[in-house]
């Protein structure tokens, strides 16, 4: 899709035009066109019978390690061989010409890939730390007992992401929230709405009066308030979306 055939109404139009202050806010569907599984598309293969919801959990962990770890170094592996799309590249790109802040859910590390630079990663990213002190460990060494540990401790290695039951980064969350409540416009990109509280900092947005736009095929608990709404693809809408905005300062 081109910006030309972007079905926008003309008010839209005007307001992604006067845009220079924007928040990209993104969950799972951002990087679905990269190949990176969501967590509402199902789970294949071996993981088909397991819900994230039982596998992201320190409890999780705690019970089975060995369980939790493979699945992440599933998703790990899927994610290394993954790369941004072009949904990524045009957020990249769109802050050449306008402030941009991305807030996201994702923990792929695929908006830095892409060449963003302002990012919050609200729940972390997708590699091995350290149990205890979250020391970053390049190459666990994996046991006979199929358990990954850090070579040097001898601890178990866990992913460095935010578990579901766990808090998140305050500071980043802040920050979330400030940015949302000062931009001209919140881009909601391919989240469900669903997992709190990262959901609320669209809704922040709303209730200070600015402009949000929601990219996704299927309708969230967000589609009923928004400024606007795109239903498709982002890595299809985001090229044209982008294209549009910031273009009164130019
Ligand atoms: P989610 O799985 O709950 O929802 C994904 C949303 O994306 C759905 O609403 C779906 O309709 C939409 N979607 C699917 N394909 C799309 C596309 N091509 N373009 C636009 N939208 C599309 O994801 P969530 O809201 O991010 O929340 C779940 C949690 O999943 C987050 O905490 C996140 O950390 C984690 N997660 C991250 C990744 C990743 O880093 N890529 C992958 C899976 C899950």
């Amino acid at each position: 899709m081109t910006s030309a055939d972007l079905p926008l109404p003309a008010a839209l139009l005007d307001l992604l035009a006067r845009a220079r202050r924007v928040v990209a806010f993104s969950g799972a569907g951002m990087s679905a066109e990269s190949g990176v599984p969501t967590f509402r598309d199902a789970q294949t293969g071996l993981w088909a019978r397991y819900s994230p919801e039982e596998l992201a959990t320190p409890e999780a962990f705690a019970a089975d390690p060995k369980l939790v770890q493979d699945w992440y170094a599933w998703r790990m592996e899927l994610t290394a061989r993954a790369r941004p799309n072009a949904g990524h590249v045009a957020l990249a790109e769109l802050a050449t010409r306008v402030e941009v802040v991305v807030v996201t859910q994702n923990v792929d590390g695929l908006h830095a890939a892409a060449g963003s630079t302002d990012i919050i990663e609200l729940h972390g990213r997708l590699r091995w730390v350290r149990t205890g002190d979250r020391t970053p460990v390049e190459a666990p060494m994996l046991g006979d007992d199929g358990l990954r540990r850090c070579p040097e401790s001898g601890r178990l290695v866990r992913p460095d992401v935010v578990w579901f039951g766990e808090p998140l980064p305050q500071g980043a969350l802040e920050r979330a929230f400030r940015e949302a409540r000062a931009c001209d416009l919140l881009l909601a990109i391919g989240t469900s709405g669903l997992v709190h509280p990262a959901a609320s900092v669209p809704v922040a947005a709303l209730e200070a009066g600015r402009s949000v736009i929601e990219i996704n095929p299927d309708r969230t608990p967000l589609s009923d308030h928004v400024t606007g709404r795109l239903a498709g693809q982002s890595a299809q809408i985001l090229p044209g979306l982008c294209a549009q905005i910031g273009t009164s300062c130019l």
